[in-house]
């Protein structure tokens, strides 16, 4: 429960970290609300000889829309999200996304752009921004970049961020009339990690049909999985029963769960269909103004 000795940075300036990130760059990590990375550390599944703390640069804790997107800080914590009455009632994906990650105590320091960044497939945030099709901003020395979110994770806990990089914004279109979204999650208990769950995302066209659908699924992989094979098959159908089913049935097959304490691959992937199927039909009701 000790972790190895390591030098602490607390930078005040975004300029001050880069140049610290870069000083260090071999042996160096970004340290925000600390909820994965300081167990990792203490556990000695992880290891590094720096760590700068981003906590006291002013400016990256917001929500707030701007030129046709929700902006979040990258240090917005998961409380802030659970308590924004635009996220209750603009962004329910997200609102049902924040509540369900860890416990309050966690919440209060877990940041959105450290749940990103980690890179963990059994973290909440991937599949929600999957499914909301999300992009982050990264900001580094050289200036910043926009990366889209489905191109962001590239392994188990590896995503394109540079070592000098830090995750400043995530961006979210802002989602036209007629959308809902909802995520359902599988527990063994409150707080834990997902057993399985679904993001889902749909807009809904005047004539009632699925004019977009995205679908994000939590721990059914070793990176986030957007089960594009069940949006592009929603895509311009009317939502009925057997259609969901379809849709729902599709995003289970592009699951490739790892078996362990939580359930076997069979089970996990079965239950990515149930909460498929049950985000569906929540994220429809909700884009119909009946939740
Ligand atoms: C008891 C417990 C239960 C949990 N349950 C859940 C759960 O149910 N669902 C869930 O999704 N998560 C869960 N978590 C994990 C944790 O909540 C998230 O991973 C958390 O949001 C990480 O954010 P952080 O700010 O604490 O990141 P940190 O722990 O500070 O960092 C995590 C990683 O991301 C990097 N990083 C962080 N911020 C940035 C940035 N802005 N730019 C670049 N790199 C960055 C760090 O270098 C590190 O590699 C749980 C954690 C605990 C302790």
């Amino acid at each position: 429960m000790i972790p190895a000795s390591f030098d602490y940075h607390a930078p005040r300036t975004l300029e001050e970290a880069f140049a610290l990130l870069q000083a260090h760059r071999d042996d160096v990590k970004v340290l925000s609300g600390g909820q994965s990375l300081l167990p990792l550390l203490k556990l000695r599944l992880g290891a590094a000889g720096h760590l700068v703390d981003i906590g006291r640069i002013p400016g990256l804790e917001y929500i707030e829309e701007r030129d046709g997107a929700l902006a979040i800080g990258g240090r917005t914590r998961e409380s802030a999200l659970e308590t924004s009455e635009l996220v209750r009632t603009k962004y329910p994906l997200l609102a049902d996304t924040a509540a369900v990650i860890a416990d309050p105590l966690v919440r209060n320091l877990a940041t959105v752009g450290g749940n990103l960044a980690h890179g963990d497939p059994a973290n909440d945030h991937p599949a929600t921004m999957l499914a909301l099709g999300a992009a982050v901003v990264a900001a580094g020395p050289g200036g910043t970049r926009t990366i889209a979110i489905e191109d962001f994770f590239v392994g188990l806990f590896t995503t394109v961020l540079e070592p000098d990089e830090i995750l400043t914004e995530i961006r979210i279109p802002v989602p036209p009339s007629g959308s809902g979204g909802a995520y359902v999650k599988l527990e063994r208990k409150v707080g834990d990690f997902a057993t399985a769950a679904a993001a889902v995302q749909v807009t809904l066209g005047a004539d009632g049909k699925v004019a977009r659908a995205g679908i994000g699924l939590t721990n059914a992989g070793p990176v986030p999985l957007r089960a594009a094979g069940a949006e592009s098959f929603l895509t311009g159908k009317e939502p009925t029963e057997e259609v969901i089913a379809e849709a729902a049935r599709r995003a289970a097959a592009a699951a490739s769960p790892s078996p362990d304490r939580r359930g076997t691959v069979e089970y996990k992937r079965e239950m990515a269909r149930v909460l498929t199927a049950r985000a569906l039909r929540r994220a429809l009701e909700r884009a119909r103004g009946e939740h």
